[in-house]
């Protein structure tokens, strides 16, 4: 194994360069408007994960000044009462932003709750409207996940263009969208999946490696191309209440050149990604005043 002074790329650092543009955004929304952009969020039920999740939505967003509205619903409700409540959120001009905390209590289809979301306030980015758009071109909102993974490679200065960047999962919210982003930003994508056979063989070409998967150790030192960048996105708590990534740290940092560390890597991105897509949606309802009515 080649030894490499391997550099972290701290997610914590870049976020807190981004929230300063955000802070100096939202002070000028609200002297414009006289409120802060404003973030409303559904949670269904008690999955204990997305309880945490909405509680580190909720502080980030009262630590840079944002608006915030949190429903809580029983996670019995019916569909009906779901979406019309999404309806209501489209409807209020003083909600700039809506995420429906996934996932959803078994009865609820996921899809149809995402499609009711008015696009413009879609600051999760997973209404088709919005993935379409990210796909043809660049859309006003995109998943905050993969945004927040670019801006962190940018972050440190690591370009994309003539590298090879291998993705690790296949997700519609991290592996799939990032894929498209990297492809934008004129990198040569691989994308690796649970059914790829010999997965070392192509994660070890990758001078750009995002793995996404949710599997504590999947990439190893030896899996890793020497002097390759590495973001680890994956979050798992093992038994003894750690909290690690899909990544080996102790033999992967032997080998990278760059890599992101769980915790403290792509999460506090992907909270940043949030703040700013809210910030995003209500700068551009503010200009268009009034939304045009929408039904999925
Ligand atoms: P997912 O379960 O929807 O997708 C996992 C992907 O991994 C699938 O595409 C699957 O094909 C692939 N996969 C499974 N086993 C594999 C294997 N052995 N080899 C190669 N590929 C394999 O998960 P997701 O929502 O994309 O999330 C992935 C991980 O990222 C999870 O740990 C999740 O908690 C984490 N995550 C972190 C953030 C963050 O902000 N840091 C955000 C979203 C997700």
């Amino acid at each position: 194994m080649i030894k490499t002074s391997c550099q972290l790329l701290d997610g914590r650092a870049a976020a807190t360069a981004i929230e300063k543009k955000i802070l100096s955004d939202i002070e000028e929304f609200k002297k414009n408007s006289g409120r802060p952009p404003t973030l409303s969020v559904v949670l269904v039920g008690e999955h204990a994960p997305s309880q945490i999740y909405v509680s580190m939505k909720q502080k980030a967003a009262e630590r840079v000044g944002l608006g915030f509205q949190l429903h809580r619903l029983q996670s019995n409700i019916k569909e009906i009462a779901l979406t019309s409540l999404i309806g209501e959120i489209n409807r209020d001009p003083k909600i700039d932003g809506l995420i429906v905390q996934l996932p959803l209590p078994p009865h609820l289809d996921p899809r149809t709750a995402l499609n009711t979301i008015h696009p413009d306030k879609d600051i999760d980015g997973f209404h088709p409207l919005n993935i379409g758009r990210l796909i043809t071109s660049r859309a006003l909102l995109e998943p905050c996940t993969p945004k927040g993974i670019m801006a962190l490679l940018a972050h440190y200065g690591i370009e994309c263009i003539h590298k090879h960047a291998v993705v690790v999962g296949r997700s519609a919210v991290v592996g799939r969208p990032l894929s498209v982003m990297l492809l934008r930003a004129s990198a040569t994508v691989t994308i690796c999946h649970r059914h790829t056979v010999d997965l070392g063989s192509y994660t070890k070409l990758a001078d750009i490696l995002v793995v996404a998967v949710g599997k504590p150790h999947l990439i190893t030192g030896n899996m890793v191309k020497p002097g390759g960048v590495v973001v680890d996105v994956g979050i798992s708590r093992l038994d003894n209440g750690t909290i690690v990534g899909d990544v080996d740290f102790e033999t992967v940092s032997r080998v990278a050149s760059h890599l992101s560390p769980v915790p403290g890597g792509v999460g506090p991105m992907t909270i940043a990604m949030l703040l700013s897509n809210t910030v995003r949606a209500a700068q551009h309802l503010a200009h268009v005043k009034i939304l045009p009515e929408w039904s999925p």
